[in-house]
């Protein structure tokens, strides 16, 4: 059991490391395709910016440019003191600074342009664009006044004051800097970022993902389910060795026991006082024949099984009336063990005639009725059912018995199972009985199931069709 969920835990921890190393690479393709993605729509803009500037002379924020000077002039002209002497966190520099980007925003071409470039090169042409004024200053002859100031001028690295644009709340590590623009004239200076924005940046990395997305998670699905089937294998394995190794132990018990006999009742015979009395001799040779035979039939079995393995099953079919034979096999069966249950029969056949091989169909029926006998701890009581339905001959063998777990029910019809391994030598047995009912009925083309309560008795129900044959 330790070494058991050991292997499992191990196997676990192993799966756990290879889900680990297949997000790490996942990881860093994502991130090789993000860079991809930036550089690629970087590179297409930056070509489109300069096929603007040599075609054209603008730089797509001309108008802008032109509104702006204007208007620094102005405020150079007529407030200029105004402006130096502000301090007020609403002052005149906050409301110039709001002036200035509202006109960057509303009076630039080269969204749109770079818009249509894009869907032209046949790519994605749908994007949000940001401006980010790093550095706005009015000049007066050689003084100047800065009205806004970025400190930190790295791309990207803004403060809430400077950034314009429809997506400026989206996150800055997605933008993609398209360029950085320097205005100057007489009476002002102006620096800010020109950045774009996919909002389906990450759906369309996805979607180039995609496959090694689904390879990762198919070579994960792939390992875990080999790593399953290896684990049951291994431990179905182990559960055989184990059953084998009781099997041995059971027979050895099993072939034992007429083996001492036979060598007692051997002894015994040597015996002076014994060689005179026919008697002792007679009983002692019967006792010795009976335990002879015993261990024969022992073997026999064994021998069977292993034939069974070797070969197909060959049945010698016979059309039998049913409920005849059921009756000849409870008989023999009630004799052969000197009355040892009391045994309810109801028949319900109509007749019914099957072809069956009479030998192995009794094997099955006296396994059923002798594990009834022996797996009880009162005095046994056995009902047999038998019905037609369905063009299946059905036989019900009901016990008043120990029951048999939920667990156990599940492996008893396999070969050498025996349920309470932990108590094998209490009720003798080589764990085959029930491995032939299901084999001989198999081979009928029928099937046997069980259904039990522990402590309260089992049902055995054995099926098996019949061709509606009637005599
Ligand atoms: P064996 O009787 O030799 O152990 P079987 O194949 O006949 O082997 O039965 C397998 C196991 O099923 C038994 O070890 C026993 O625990 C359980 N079993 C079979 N029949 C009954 C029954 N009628 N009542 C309770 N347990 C049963």
């Amino acid at each position: 059991m330790k070494k058991r969920s050991a292997i499992f835990f191990l196997g676990i921890i192993a799966i756990m490391i290879l889900i680990a190393v297949q997000m790490f690479i996942l990881k860093g393709v994502w991130n090789q395709k993000n860079e991809m993605f930036d550089l690629r729509y970087r590179l297409l803009s930056q070509e489109a910016i300069s096929w603007l500037s040599r075609r054209w002379s603008v730089t797509g924020f001309d108008t802008a440019n032109y509104i702006i000077s204007r208007y620094s002039e102005k405020i150079v002209k007529d407030e200029f003191d105004l402006v130096r002497t502000d301090t007020s966190s609403e002052g005149k520099k906050t409301i110039i600074l709001r002036y200035v980007k509202q006109v960057l925003e509303k009076e630039q071409d080269l969204s749109e342009f770079l818009s249509s470039y894009f869907e032209r090169q046949g790519f994605e042409k749908d994007f949000n664009h940001i401006i980010v004024i790093n550095q706005f200053d009015l000049i007066n002859f050689d003084e100047r006044i800065p009205v806004y100031e970025n400190r930190d001028l790295r791309p990207g690295r803004t403060t809430a004051e400077s950034v314009t644009g429809m997506g400026a709340s989206l996150n800055p590590t997605s933008r993609i800097l398209v360029n950085r623009y320097y205005f100057e004239d007489n009476s002002y200076r102006l620096m800010f970022d020109y950045f774009i924005d996919f909002s389906d940046k990450q759906k369309m990395i996805l979607k180039e993902t995609a496959g090694s997305l689904l390879l990762s998670i198919m070579s994960i699905i792939a390992v875990a389910v080999l790593f399953m089937i290896t684990y049951r294998n291994l431990m179905e394995e182990k559960r055989l060795s184990n059953l084998k190794t009781d099997f041995i132990n059971n027979m050895t018990h099993e072939l034992k026991t007429p083996l001492s006999t036979i060598t007692v009742a051997g002894r015994t015979l040597e015996m002076d006082q014994i060689r005179t009395d026919e008697k002792k001799i007679l009983e002692t040779a019967k006792l010795i024949g009976k335990q002879s035979v015993h261990l024969n039939q022992l073997i026999n079995m064994i021998l069977e099984i292993s034939m069974w393995e070797r070969t197909q099953f060959e049945l010698d079919r016979k059309k039998v009336k049913i409920d005849e034979l059921m009756n000849d096999i409870t008989g023999s069966f009630t004799a052969g063990c000197g009355n040892c249950a009391e045994l309810h029969q109801k028949y319900n056949f109509n007749g019914a005639v099957v072809d069956l091989d009479i030998v192995y169909f009794t094997t099955l029926i006296n396994n059923l009725l002798s594990n009834a006998v022996k797996y009880s701890e009162k005095d046994p009581v056995i009902s047999i059912e038998g019905f037609t339905e369905n063009d299946n001959i059905h036989v019900r063998v009901t016990d008043n018995g120990i029951g048999i777990s939920k667990n156990d029910q599940k492996h008893i019809f396999d070969k050498f199972y025996r349920a309470s391994s932990g108590n094998i030598h209490k009720y003798k047995g080589l764990g085959l009985g029930l491995y032939y009912v299901k084999r001989i009925a198999d081979a009928h083309g029928g099937n046997v199931t069980v259904s039990s309560k522990p402590g309260k008795g089992s049902t055995f129900t054995v099926t098996i069709p019949v061709n509606n044959d009637k005599l």
